[in-house]
């Protein structure tokens, strides 16, 4: 499994279509303060479905939306492809290579795609879940993440060996299922409750 390319449009300061294509082995992106090298990373972060847009450097999510320059009018919308091998199937879906897309409008419409079908969210949440690329994942270490990770608390230091090992999908499931039992047993509860009433 290797990220193998990023297709951005108007996201951030890319207001054209731009591919990065990455090859196996390191690759290095740089450029001078201001160039948008963040952006990229910000990018990645966005397509796999990161919500917070704190996290991307801005105060509301429309702001990854390329906002015009003096030159340049704004753009409409955004949208950002991420394509990955998986010939090793690491990534649990029978394609040898996938391709995960966002689209968000100025209006705060938002889309996601997997292999050009539209999806939900938590579709791509699920797809990634344990396989370290994800939003819990450790695939991008932000500026000040490893001290972060260094004075955690030991259970949210705990979730990132969760995430490594490939457990989190199976928490995620067994928390589900709780809550799900929970409002079952609620519903018999109430159920006995108006039977009582009845007899
Ligand atoms: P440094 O080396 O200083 O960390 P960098 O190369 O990582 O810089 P970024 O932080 O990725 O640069 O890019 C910042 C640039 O992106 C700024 O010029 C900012 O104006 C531009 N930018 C951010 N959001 C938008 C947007 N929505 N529309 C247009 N330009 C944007």
């Amino acid at each position: 499994m290797h990220l193998k390319s990023i297709e951005l449009y108007g996201f951030k300061s890319f207001a054209n279509k731009m591919v990065f294509k990455f090859e196996k082995g390191i690759t290095a992106i740089v450029g001078p303060n201001g160039s948008g090298k963040s952006n990229v990373a910000d990018a990645v972060r966005w397509v796999l479905g990161e919500q917070s847009a704190k996290q991307l450097r801005g105060s509301k999510m429309q702001d990854v939306i390329f906002a015009g320059t003096e030159a340049r009018k704004p753009l409409g919308y955004c949208q950002v492809d991420l394509t990955i091998d998986n010939h090793d199937m690491k990534i649990p879906i029978s394609y040898s290579e996938v391709t995960v897309s966002r689209r968000v409008y100025r209006s705060g419409e938002s889309e996601y795609f997997i292999n050009g079908t539209n999806c939900r969210m938590r579709d791509v949440l699920e797809l990634f879940m344990d396989t370290g690329i994800g939003q819990e994942g450790y695939s991008i270490i932000g500026q000040g993440q490893i001290e972060k990770i260094l004075s955690n608390k030991p259970e949210e230091r705990r979730a990132l060996f969760d995430e490594a090992v490939g457990i989190v999908k199976f928490k995620k499931r067994k928390e589900s299922a709780e809550k799900k039992l929970d409002e079952e047993k609620q519903n018999l509860y109430r159920i006995n409750d108006i039977i009582t009433e009845l007899a």
